[in-house]
């Protein structure tokens, strides 16, 4: 029998949920401020750090137990991993969150946070500081509930998103693993969607090796690698909607010395994205098939692949998340749909791995990565109150506790 997902949070619970964050808009406005003004590209270590010892002593006040994960290498900033247990038989859950940006050292003295006719700036506000406290405080609101419905919940808190995940993406698997649904605190599209599904993402450097020679005297001997290498961006170019979803940039071309040298060297960078991971397989197969047929004899194209995130695909059972979140806002009177999106975040991992997995949960903004990102403050407490609804509402749901039985069978 479906149940009626109205059932599962009171009107009294959302009205709760409401007021509580409401009363703590100035404190998360003020640790926004905090967090905003931290130096913490992924390789500012120090930086990713302050911010992950913030967000250790967070979860450890809210009674987690919190354990943080060092980059074996050191180069890297550390995992925070945060254990909460709660009603026993209820789902497993996993909320990510990262602590890094993709701004350099300086950024924060030249930007800094600031608010002005209710759009916050400053470097990281949107991906993901804002994200990241929707994720804090609404656990925090949860548990202030006296009822976690969840047998464990696990926050991940982790250092290297923005660089493809390195060194957290064995923790995420690790956990993963063991959960039943997943939540991805990104912030919301700019037009508030929330995201179900993201292109996954190959990256390439093709290198071709040709020959050099004078191109006056003998030019014959040669074996132009430039020559090769428009004949490979056109047929990289051209896999772009040969599968509905795909899309594949030459971003970067470097080679070549002098006019009057025929090219030896030729590299390029390549961004081959897709949709679903049977159009992933078919375009990486094309990928190889361009480089092992060049078009100008005796040239070498190698294909080398950098780095690989698998789509994360609509899974069926996501609908039933999607469904929870779009009743719970209906009830806090706004409006969300799910969207497809063409970023990769670490929940291409935990949906790669079939866990149930929605993602955009945190406040509204935009322009991730530029000097223009931009946050809707008024945003903050309606979303940070629907992903604490959802997690409730998730939590109590039983066709979600009937996931949870199902991995046990
Ligand atoms: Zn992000």
């Amino acid at each position: 029998m479906p149940t009626d997902l109205t059932s599962l949070v009171a009107d009294r619970d959302l009205a709760a949920l409401r007021a509580r964050l409401t009363a703590a808009e100035p404190d998360l406005l003020a640790d926004l401020e905090r967090l905003v003004n931290v130096d913490c590209g992924s390789y500012t270590r120090e930086g990713v750090n302050e911010v992950a010892a913030w967000t250790a002593d967070f979860l450890a006040r809210l009674g987690g137990e919190v354990t943080r994960h060092a980059d074996p290498a050191a180069a890297l900033g550390d995992t925070v991993e945060a254990v909460f247990r709660g009603a026993a038989g209820g789902p497993r859950a996993l909320l990510i969150g990262h602590t890094d940006t993709v701004f350099p050292v300086g950024t924060v003295a030249e930007r800094p946070f600031r608010v002005a006719d209710g759009i916050a700036t400053g470097p990281g506000v949107t991906d993901m500081k804002a994200g990241l406290l929707t994720l804090l405080y609404g656990l925090e609101a949860v548990l202030a509930t006296g009822q976690l419905p969840f047998e464990r919940l696990t926050v991940i808190a982790n250092p290297d998103e923005e660089i493809g995940s390195p060194v957290s993406t064995p923790h995420v698997r690790r956990v993963a693993a063991e959960s039943d649904v997943a939540f991805v605190l990104e912030c919301a599209r700019a037009n508030g969607d929330i995201v179900s599904a993201r292109k996954g993402t190959v990256d390439y450097v093709v290198t071709i090796t040709g020959r050099a020679a004078h191109a006056g005297v003998e030019p014959e001997k040669g074996r132009s690698a430039i020559l090769e290498a428009a004949h490979q961006v056109v047929g990289l170019h051209a896999l772009a909607g040969q599968w509905p979803g795909v899309t594949c940039n030459v971003g970067v071309i470097e080679g070549g010395t002098r006019p009057n040298v025929v090219a030896e060297r030729v590299v390029l960078e390549v961004d081959l994205r897709a949709v679903d991971r049977v159009a992933m397989e078919a375009a990486t197969a094309a990928v190889q098939a361009l480089a092992a047929a060049p078009t100008v004899p005796d040239v070498v194209v190698a294909a080398a692949e950098i780095h690989r995130h698998w789509p994360m695909e609509k899974l069926p059972r996501t609908r039933r998340l999607v469904e929870h979140a779009q009743a719970l806002a209906a009830r806090l009177g706004f409006s969300v749909r799910d969207a497809t999106t063409g970023g990769a975040s670490d929940a291409n991992t935990t949906a790669g791995m079939g866990v149930p997995t929605l993602d955009g949960l945190g406040p509204i903004g935009g322009l991730d990565h530029s000097p223009d990102e931009w946050l809707d403050a008024k945003s903050i407490v309606p979303r940070t109150t629907l992903f604490a609804a959802l997690l409730l509402a998730t939590g109590r749901d039983p066709e979600v506790v009937a996931w949870r039985a199902a991995a046990l069978r």
